[in-house]
């Protein structure tokens, strides 16, 4: 039995459609999830919306905001003796500077082990006494709670030689440098479901209120973007701005109070790296002093690095919605998910990686 079957019926996303059809209020909106990226383009809502509805695809894939200087920092890590590198798959093939990865970096040798938990590389730390496990830890705050949980049972376990590089970035300080900038036209935000499942849709009642703009927090089934996308119409035909909660069988006001209280006991935030938008105050987390033993780059003697950017690699404007995807020179050419020059092409979540599957030219 598909439970969801019900936010896909065919006859309502048609009646929805057309009343979208019919507005002649279009907005320019961006979903700042790379899980409603996939469903936007999955579901070919991309293709059926009409010209006035523009989708923006935001920063909203951990493994494409991952910065180079922190691919770099991994690298690094990966080079080092007695180290085994943890990783989820998706970052195998990002290229870091000078084109190297962890697939390449493996291939010269380096220890990397593909999981699909962390508590998967606590197991390798068990089981690998003599060596240090670095976990790399990107993602956003639907990942840290799960992160800060396995950091708490290596404590309880003694596995000292447990570390983490923490990259994991933090989605309200990001939409607030996306709405400080004053060259960006967004006009209404989708907020990301799992995220605010975690943080509660009261998260970003400030930032709309500070830059009167409207958004809405919504689930990932075709329904529930169509409606998402009749909320923002409707709040800007109105002139009001705020943030609704489409996604209420999931997300409440304030979020998973267990979640973020396990987050704030191992974490703490602070400024963080995003490819393409640089330093963003308070985006971040790093490990809180009691925690501090399971920082690797403390722990490795490594730290983030000015690197250059990728050449010719367009991911930075990508991700602000600046730049379309196939608008890049190197779509399709250079860059191919066999060959990926940028993250955005790698990742099943980045917006290059989307364009090309669904063969999208607009
Ligand atoms: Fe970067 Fe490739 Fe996307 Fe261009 S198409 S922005 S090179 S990932």
């Amino acid at each position: 039995m598909d439970l969801f079957a019900g936010f896909r019926d065919p006859a309502i996303a048609r009646a929805l459609l057309e009343k979208i059809r019919g507005e002649t209020r279009g907005v320019r909106f961006m979903e700042v999830c790379g899980t409603h990226t996939v469903a936007i383009f999955q579901s070919g809502l991309h293709s059926l919306l009409p010209e006035n509805i523009v989708h923006l695809t935001g920063p909203g894939c951990p493994v494409c905001v991952t910065h180079d200087a922190e691919v770099a920092a991994y690298l690094e890590a990966a080079a080092k003796d007695k180290v085994i590198i943890a990783t989820f798959g998706d970052l195998m093939k990002v290229p870091g500077p000078g084109g190297a990865s962890l697939k390449s970096a493996q291939a010269d040798g380096a220890r990397v082990k593909v999981v699909y938990s962390p508590s998967d590389a606590l197991a390798l730390a068990r089981d690998n006494p003599d060596d240090t496990v670095v976990f790399i830890g990107v993602g956003f705050e639907t990942t840290a709670p799960g992160m800060a949980a396995t950091v708490k049972m290596a404590r309880a376990e003694g596995l000292s030689n447990f570390k983490v590089l923490s990259f994991h970035k933090l989605v309200p300080p990001a939409l607030e440098a996306l709405l400080s900038d004053p060259g960006m036209e967004i006009e209404a935000f989708i907020l990301p479901g799992h995220v605010s499942a975690v943080i509660g849709a009261g998260a970003y009642r400030p930032l709309a209120e500070k830059f009167k703009v409207p958004a809405v927090v919504a689930g990932f089934e075709p329904l529930d973007i169509l409606q998402g996308l009749i909320i923002l119409i409707e709040m800007l035909r109105e002139g009001r701005h705020g943030v609704v909660n489409q996604y209420t069988r999931v997300v409440t006001e304030d979020g998973n109070a267990k979640a973020r209280a396990l987050v704030a006991e191992v974490f703490e935030t602070s400024d963080a790296l995003w490819r393409g938008i640089g330093t963003i105050p308070g985006s971040g987390l790093t490990f809180a002093k009691e925690y501090a033993d399971f920082d690797a780059l403390a722990a490795l003697g490594i730290e983030l690095k000015e690197t250059p950017p990728i050449k010719g690699c367009m991911c930075g404007d990508v991700l602000k919605g600046k730049l379309a995807p196939n608008k890049c020179p190197l779509f399709k050419k250079a860059c191919t998910p066999a060959r990926p020059v940028g993250p955005c092409m790698v990742s099943s979540e980045g917006s290059c990686a989307a364009y090309f599957k669904y063969n999208l030219e607009s």
